[in-house]
């Protein structure tokens, strides 16, 4: 930044001071003409010291106002803006003391408290108080500039009005890499992002999968399955794949300990792999009696089973057997709790039938205990019909005449009858 600009920043600063705001107050009634200010100072903020380093190298996009190109063509006062020093950018003209500005620097007085000409100190209306000069404008635009990135090697010069867009093409302008979100020079672009950037995404040479750059050691040391590693019981082993780690370690690694394939058998052996040959060789004797006493155990064993099995029929027989008279008996009570019930039933009648005969019975004996309360008065005639007769038969006023017995009668016939 020239000294032209540093005072063209401080006065714009001590203009915008005065009505006591300061930039972050923009925000309440925002311009889209500031946007592009606005957006360059939120990226810049976000950027690292190392970018801050090429600040100088990078165009100027932190101020308001004019054309920050380096011109050709000679660039006169009234081209200047009073506000930015700049050759003007969008003239626009005041309408009461007639200077003329950049379209933001004046935008920029507008915002103060009390908007006056930075000349004149002349009042400007934010409303009817300026308007464009496209005449103006116009003439500015014909002016020749040098490309900005002049410094890194572009040797385009051009019309102003052609400026914007050669830049837009320039390949020494920096383009932000969309991976990584640097910023590089556009022509070198294509090699950051083959070559450079570390957010690119790379083949695995050996599971060809891809990852980002930045993530190799992480995808090798961690996801990779076919990444070559060193055998991890130190066999001398270099190359094998991740995934067949384990197969290597448990079926071929010479390192690895292992049995005996007579261990079933009884042979105590336990030893590197790399051993076990020379164990086989040497135990041909060894192994061969180990397997004859195991056929023998192995026989005997076999001879329990049988017995154990025949024993297993005869319990599922008795089994069979229980489940079966479990059934009957389920039966039989099914039939029992019948008959019981039909007792019942019975049993209930029957004591209804003896009510009723109990109640019949109440009933006659009542009636014939009244018959028997009036019979003492006919035995007591009776019994003085007796008592008479008993007294005439002792005066001698009647007599008992006995009927002879009938052999007797016969021969006593002509004999006189009592009187
Ligand atoms: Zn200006
Ligand atoms: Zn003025
Ligand atoms: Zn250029
Ligand atoms: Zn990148
Ligand atoms: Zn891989
Ligand atoms: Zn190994
Ligand atoms: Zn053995």
């Amino acid at each position: 930044m020239d000294a032209r600009r540093r005072a063209a920043v401080f006065l714009l600063d001590r203009l915008l001071g005065e009505s006591g705001s300061d930039g972050e107050e923009f925000d309440d009634d925002f311009d889209p003409d500031f946007s592009d200010y606005y957006d360059d100072r939120s990226r810049s903020a976000s950027r690292t010291s190392s970018e801050e380093d090429e600040e100088e190298t990078r165009p100027m996009l932190t101020t308001f106002g004019g054309y920050d190109y380096e011109f050709v063509d000679k660039v006169s006062d009234s081209q200047t803006c009073p506000v930015c020093l700049l050759p003007m950018k969008d003239a626009v003209q005041t309408t009461e003391c007639g200077h003329r500005f950049c379209n933001d620097c004046l935008h920029g007085i507008l915002r103060s408290e009390n908007p006056v000409c930075p000349n004149d100190r002349q009042n400007i209306k934010a409303n009817g108080g300026f308007f464009s000069d496209k005449a103006w404008a116009r003439d500015i635009l014909c002016l020749r500039v040098k490309c900005k990135q002049i410094t890194r090697g572009c040797h385009w010069f051009g019309q102003l009005r052609h400026a914007e867009k050669h830049q837009g093409d320039c390949p020494y302008e920096e383009e932000q890499c969309s991976d990584c979100g640097d910023y590089i020079q556009r022509r070198h672009l294509n090699t950051h992002y083959n070559e450079e950037c570390p957010q690119r995404l790379v083949e695995c040479a050996f599971c060809h999968h891809n990852y980002r750059f930045a993530k190799k050691k992480l995808h090798e040391d961690n996801f990779c399955h076919r990444f070559p590693l060193v055998c991890t019981n130190n066999c001398g082993a270099l190359r094998i794949p991740r995934e067949e780690m384990k197969t290597h370690i448990s079926d071929h690694c010479p390192m690895t300990e292992v049995t005996c394939p007579y261990a079933n058998a009884g042979c105590p052996f336990k030893d590197k792999r790399a051993h076990l040959n020379r164990h086989m060789e040497s135990s041909v004797d060894n192994h061969l009696w180990l397997t004859w006493y195991s056929l023998v155990e192995t026989k005997q064993e076999l001879g329990n089973l049988k017995d154990l099995r025949q024993k297993y029929v005869k319990v599922q027989l008795v089994n069979a057997k229980l489940t079966q008279s479990s059934a009957e008996f389920r039966e039989e009570i099914r039939d029992l709790s019948v008959a019981v019930k039909r007792l019942e039933a019975q049993n209930a009648k029957q004591m209804k039938q003896i009510e009723d005969l109990t109640r019949k019975l109440e009933k006659s004996t009542s009636e014939e205990k009244m018959s028997v309360d009036r019979r003492p008065f006919a035995f007591a005639g009776k019994r003085e019909n007796a008592d008479m007769i008993n007294r005439q038969l002792n005066r001698g006023e009647i007599q008992i005449i006995c009927p002879p017995p009938p052999e007797k009668r016969k021969n006593s016939s002509d004999n006189k009858p009592l009187p």
